[in-house]
């Protein structure tokens, strides 16, 4: 389920971030997490939760607090809480009434995992003439490679503006009719950049069919279900095994007309009013989200245990739903207090 955006279809079926997992975390698996404490585990946290990729959405999540998105996976009836607050409904409404303005819903019928995974490819073959074409499309897949991890996103909107460059537009929808802090910024910044890395990297060719099989652990052969051989007929695209559609989109994406994304744009959206808050254009350094990037999956490849808040952004804490249980929290920051309070009784 992708975690921040809608939850129906778009223009042929619903992309997701998250590909269906073969087998759920189970709880006897989360028990002995618990047991064991979160990192002494010889497994790295991408096989001990069973993910052959990551979202876009997890990595922001981590950008906030890596503490937090690990407690995400381990607490998920605890996330679904969350998920089911009024703020998330609206804004998952309102993202999905932009995005049915310009596209519509068919249903597609899907027996497999390569099924799935096909209408994402066939989401994208539909949108890339679109975009060639300088119409605007609402949720384009994008994926990549980095760091030896797979790692798949879905782009809000993008458009060309007036100048002829491309923009990537992110809609951030806001109970409160003002920006955001410069704490949810640097996490909307980071979001934006990320899209841009795995998009400019398709469009320049740099992914490989065999990424697709061997990180999702595809089968190449498996013949699409007859619901998706209908579809891609309806789109013009002649494809019987799933291998046959990977390949015909890693062409026609890397042979397109289409550039690296020029501008990456964050529009806040109120949701009371319905009306803009404000468009930020977001800076793009590309050797800084690398390195942040290169950080944030040192972790779940085991390169190092997990890393809460550190002490000056503590007050994320106070609205955090782990507060109560979190050892971060309980391991540093009460140290520090006790710390403060001894030096404090010396003075
Ligand atoms: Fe992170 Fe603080 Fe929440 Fe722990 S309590 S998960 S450190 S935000």
């Amino acid at each position: 389920v992708n975690l921040d955006k809608p939850s129906s279809s778009s223009s042929f079926h619903k992309c997701s971030e998250e590909a269906p997992k073969q087998e759920a975390v189970k709880t006897d698996d989360v028990r002995g997490l618990k047991r064991k404490s979160l990192h002494e585990n010889s497994f790295s946290p991408m096989q001990r939760f069973r993910k052959q990729h990551l979202s876009v959405t997890l990595l922001c999540d981590q950008t906030w607090c890596e503490m937090k998105s690990v407690y995400n996976l381990l607490k998920p009836h605890i996330k679904r809480k969350e998920m089911q607050r009024t703020e998330v409904q609206i804004g998952q409404e309102i993202h999905l009434s932009r995005e049915l303005e310009i596209q519509d819903v068919v249903p597609v019928d899907i027996r497999t995992r390569e099924d799935g995974e096909a209408v994402k490819l066939l989401n994208m073959l539909h949108m890339i003439p679109l975009l060639e074409a300088g119409q605007r499309v609402r949720e384009f897949p994008v994926f990549g490679v980095q760091e030896g991890v797979f790692i798949m996103g879905v782009i809000d909107e993008l458009m060309y503006n007036q100048k002829g460059e491309l923009v990537l537009n992110e809609l951030k929808t806001r109970r409160q009719n003002s920006l955001p802090s410069s704490a949810q910024d640097k996490v909307n910044c980071f979001q934006v950049g990320l899209y841009k890395l795995l998009f400019d990297g398709l469009v320049r060719g740099e992914m490989k069919k065999n990424h697709i099989f061997d990180h999702l652990k595809l089968r190449s052969a498996q013949i699409l279900g007859a619901g998706v051989q209908a579809h891609a007929k309806n789109l013009g695209v002649h494809a019987r095994t799933f291998e046959e559609l990977v390949e015909t989109l890693l062409i026609t994406v890397s042979c397109s007309d289409l550039p690296c994304i020029d501008l990456l744009q964050i529009e806040y959206f109120h949701q009371g009013s319905n009306g803009p808050i404000g468009t930020r254009v977001a800076p793009f350094d590309e050797a800084q989200i690398r390195g942040e990037l290169q950080a944030y999956l040192s972790y779940w490849t085991g390169q190092r245990e997990p890393k809460g808040v550190d002490i000056e952004e503590a007050w994320k804490c106070r609205s955090c739903l782990y507060e109560e249980i979190c050892e971060w929290r309980k391991n540093r920051f009460t140290v520090s207090d006790q710390q403060a309070a001894h030096s404090s009784s010396h003075l």
